[in-house]
């Protein structure tokens, strides 16, 4: 089986493949020339990986899976969520988006939050989500230099240190995206 992983991420693809089983071979956007920027207009995380697995699907024809995550704060009412990336605005930038949302929380002590990452493959004519949580909150000033986006002022749940503070290991076994990944990699096994 062919199957189309819609990232050009080359880390995250030799990541994933090394997972999988020897029957499944994944692309990757560049493998396939996919070279222009696949729409992100939806309103939700679930609709943005929805709308990227889809536009490959009818573009391309391949079967295809694309994942999207967010950042969700209990005092900012889910914010920032599926605009995470731009929280700060259209640069994208790391350190302006932690700044911003540090600063929408000053003084407030409810620092819950959650990553988010929903996968959505589409296989055939059917379409399958699969959803990976990770509870924690934030603190109030950002700790440690690994991982990226948010890591740096994000605790997880049963945790003293932030991602930002974790191995790769160490955080790929209790993320979002590890956990959502798992799921995916559980049906391609089985089907
Ligand atoms: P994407 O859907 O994977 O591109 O993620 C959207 C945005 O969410 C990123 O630009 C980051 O700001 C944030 N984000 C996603 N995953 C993580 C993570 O594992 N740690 C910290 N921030 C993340």
């Amino acid at each position: 089986m062919t199957l189309v992983f819609a990232t050009h991420n080359a880390h995250k693809l030799k990541e994933i493949q090394a997972l999988l089983p020897t029957t499944i071979k994944l692309l990757s956007l560049t493998d396939i020339n996919c070279n222009e920027d696949i729409p992100e207009t939806a309103t939700t995380i679930e609709g943005n990986a929805l709308l990227k697995a889809q536009y490959i699907k009818e573009k391309y024809g391949y079967d295809v899976f694309a994942d999207d995550t967010g950042l969700e704060v209990v005092a900012l009412n889910g914010a920032p969520g599926v605009y995470s990336a731009r929280y700060a605005g259209a640069q994208k930038n790391d350190a302006d988006n932690v700044a911003l949302l540090l600063q929408q929380m000053e003084g407030n002590p409810e620092r819950r939050a959650q990553f988010r990452t929903v996968i959505a493959l589409c296989l055939g004519k059917e379409t399958y989500t699969f959803e990976g949580i990770a509870k924690g909150s934030i603190c109030q000033v950002p700790i440690g230099n690994n991982g990226f986006g948010y890591d740096s002022i994000f605790v997880p749940e049963g945790y003293t240190q932030t991602f930002a503070q974790l191995s790769q290991e160490e955080k790929n076994n209790i993320s979002h995206r590890g956990r959502a990944f798992e799921k995916l990699l559980v049906f391609l096994s089985n089907s």
